[in-house]
């Protein structure tokens, strides 16, 4: 793993638009849906997936199976993460609000939650349960009615979706699940189909052809943000455990090649035994080829002068996750501006929350925690602002609203608070 002085370090950040050929791709298939509906949702199966689909929506009794083909152990601990997740996500729940004025005025806002909100979850390999868990709880903690996931039709020879992706949105609280996937699964519930109800919202992750479907349809719907590559940045200093911050490193590397993982440290030590403890641990990764690529290409370990100046470099990295394996931790947390989800002493293991303690590992990435915030409860809920305002506020606040009016050339605006004033102001005064 390469050191360097942080100074002299910075991050690639690549956004994947996609190519000419297939953001055309995409477009096609959005129009398609919207076309033909559920019937060109079974011709991309067949095409994109090897699959004759005859149900679109999966079927409770299929659910059910599901349950019997998973192994207790995994259950017990996807029941224990889903009772974490949500007692995390129940403290954000806000409720509505009214303030009442002297005046006898009434302004709030009345907080719900959309109607329904649809989830994409990625087939193959990258299906994870975890995923289907912090997508789906918050939305269900929110108190959306209907959430609804999609999930591509297992490729052909397959049994069917995944039984333990079944099983955690099951958990999770999902009420329909589609098999369809792709830029097709996006227009579906974008726009709706015969099967399909459109949804308000779409959120998950998948690959590009999703990722720019999710694009194409903003607007229509709301999306979550585009994830890029996963990122860690760990921030150590000499009394930290350098396998423990090696395998934090790779913990995130092994996600996939273009997966950053930095170590920055004050410590030349430290530097030093992390970097020959990345490659010790490298070995016996079953995933070593892809981790191997992201610590090449991705990784670094950076050293600095002082704490002071690493909290500096991962301000300007706004990295995804942070780890702070430090002396004193909580003493630095105060001086974070930018980071998705910090990580504070060294039993807080990245996978901690990845899976378990409660917090959301859906985290801003490339950079966007300097604007934007894990996934949360209030991703799932809308606002609509309550303006009650009483004859005397209107008496009172009447000439300036017009003035403003009349300043912007709209006289019919200046007209509609005029004529009460009139009235009002006439009757009483
Ligand atoms: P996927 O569900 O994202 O995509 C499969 C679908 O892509 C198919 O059903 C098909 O409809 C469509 N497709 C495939 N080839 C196509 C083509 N030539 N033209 C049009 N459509 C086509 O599953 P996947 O492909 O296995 O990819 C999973 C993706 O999800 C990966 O890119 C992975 O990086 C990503 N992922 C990201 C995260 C994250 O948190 N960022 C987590 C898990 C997975």
């Amino acid at each position: 793993m390469r050191v360097i002085p942080a100074t002299e370090f910075a991050l690639k950040r690549e956004v994947d638009y996609g190519s000419a050929q297939q953001n055309e791709a995409v477009k096609s298939i959005i129009e398609e849906v919207r076309r033909d509906g559920d019937a060109a949702l079974r011709r991309f199966a067949e095409r994109f997936d090897g699959v004759r689909v005859d149900d679109l929506r999966v079927t409770k009794q299929e659910i059910e199976a599901a349950y019997e083909q998973v192994d207790e152990s995994f259950l017990a601990a996807i029941r224990a993460a889903a009772a974490n997740i949500r007692r995390f996500h129940e403290k954000q729940l806000r409720s509505s609000w009214m303030d009442l004025q002297a005046d006898g005025s009434i302004l709030g806002q009345v907080i719900r939650p959309l109607r329904r909100v649809g989830l994409y979850v990625p087939g193959g390999k990258a299906a994870y349960p975890s995923s289907v868990l912090m997508n789906a709880i918050p939305a269900q903690v929110a108190g959306v009615p209907e959430i609804v996931m999609v999930t591509p039709p297992a490729t052909a020879g397959a049994e069917g979706i995944n039984p333990h992706i079944l099983v955690a949105a099951a958990e999770a609280g999902v009420s329909e699940i589609y098999r369809v996937g792709g830029a097709q699964a996006v227009a579906a519930l974008a726009y709706g189909t015969e099967s399909i109800p459109a949804a308000d919202k779409i959120v998950g992750p998948g690959n590009i052809y999703v990722a720019l479907a999710k694009r194409y349809v903003f607007g229509a719907v709301d999306i979550d943000s585009i994830a890029g590559p996963s990122e860690i940045v760990v921030l150590a200093d000499e009394t930290a455990d350098a396998a423990y911050v090696a395998a934090d490193l790779l913990s995130q590397a092994e996600h996939d090649e273009m997966a950053s993982a930095i170590l920055i440290t004050p410590s030349p030590e430290l530097a030093e035994a992390v970097a020959r403890e990345v490659d010790r641990q490298l070995s016996e990764l079953p995933r070593r080829d892809i981790a191997a690529q992201s610590i090449r290409d991705y990784g670094a370990i950076l050293t600095v002068t002082s704490l002071e100046e690493g909290i500096d470099a991962v301000n300007r990295l706004a990295p995804e996750h942070l780890e702070i394996i430090v002396r004193e931790p909580f003493q630095h947390l105060g001086k974070i501006e930018n980071a998705g989800a910090i990580f504070l002493g060294p039993y807080s293991s990245e996978p901690v929350g990845d899976y378990f303690a409660g917090p959301n590992h859906v985290l801003p990435t490339n950079g966007t925690a300097r604007f934007s915030s894990p996934l949360n409860v209030d991703d799932f809920m809308k606002k609509s602002s309550v303006i009650y305002y009483s004859k005397e506020a209107l008496l009172r606040d009447g000439e300036q609203i017009i003035a403003l009016a009349r300043h912007e050339g709209l006289d019919a605006h200046a007209r509609a608070i005029q004529i009460r004033l009139e009235k009002e102001g006439t009757n009483h005064g």
